[in-house]
């Protein structure tokens, strides 16, 4: 479903992505781990187009990311994200925070998003919170209603960026159940997160990265019982 091969990036001197080259299957869960800086955000935001490439090529479906115009928000629309601040839209209720998308960019009538939005707010367990403003959830429900937002489009494929690292103790089991769900259903997802026991439910591959490389790529059982590498080891040594 996702094709990377040989993707460079700079940010003036600094090397973030260098020759990146990765498959994601449909269906698959991919965790990308590693340490802060080595690259991850700027993977993910390059899958999605936020971030533009100095060369190599990604491509999503067969199709090499478009730069701009109608093609460039489609792949949008295909392309789930969700970021480590929940970034819904603060002047509006959780309930237009999932149909804004539908209605505007799929065109879909109000009430057959609403109805939809209805089941994915159910999904991730946050219905009864459908008519509130997102200041009055929790970061937990926040970050469950965006997910339900970046499930409405459909996608293809989900960037979660560390989803759980603004939350609190309490509240990061929640998203992660709702991440296994998708994971169990069938979602393509590549997911930046520290969470080990997430990793190890959901994951089909991790990939690790240090300055800007993919060092390692694995199984969870294979890397965390076997990392290969001295970077690895190093930063397991740190989180686990
Ligand atoms: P973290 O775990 O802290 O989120 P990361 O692996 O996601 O780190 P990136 O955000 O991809 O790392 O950043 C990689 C490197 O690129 C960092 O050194 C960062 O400072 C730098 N960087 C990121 N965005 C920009 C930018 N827009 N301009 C210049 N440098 C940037
Ligand atoms: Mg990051």
């Amino acid at each position: 479903l996702v094709v990377v091969e040989h993707v460079e990036k700079h940010f003036g001197d600094l090397h973030v992505l260098n020759d990146i080259n990765t498959v994601v299957n449909r269906g698959e869960v991919v965790v990308v781990i590693g340490p802060s800086g080595s690259g991850k955000s700027t993977l993910c935001r390059a899958i999605n187009r936020l971030e533009t490439i100095d060369s190599g090529t990604i491509s999503i479906d067969g199709i090499a990311l478009p730069s701009e115009g109608a093609a460039l928000a489609r792949l949008r629309a295909d392309v789930g994200m969700v970021f480590q601040s929940f970034n819904l839209f603060a002047h509006k209720t959780v309930l237009e925070n999932v149909t804004l998308a539908p209605i505007r960019v799929k065109k879909r009538s109000r009430k057959e998003a609403d109805a939809k939005a209805m089941e994915l707010l159910d999904r991730v367990g946050v219905a009864n919170q459908a008519k509130k403003m997102p200041a009055q959830l929790s970061g937990g429900q926040q970050q469950r209603v965006a997910i339900a937002r970046s499930l409405a489009m459909n996608p293809k494929l989900i960037l979660l960026d560390e989803p759980t690292s603004a939350l609190d103790p309490e509240m990061i089991n929640e998203v992660l159940d709702v991440m296994i769900g998708l994971a169990k259903d069938g979602m393509t997802m590549i997911v930046v997160t520290h969470e080990m026991g997430f990793a190890r439910k959901a994951a089909d591959r991790v990939l690790f990265m240090a300055d800007g490389k993919i060092v390692e790529e694995a199984t969870p059982a294979e890397f965390f019982d076997n990392p290969q590498s001295d970077r690895a080891k190093d930063f397991l040594s740190k989180i686990l």
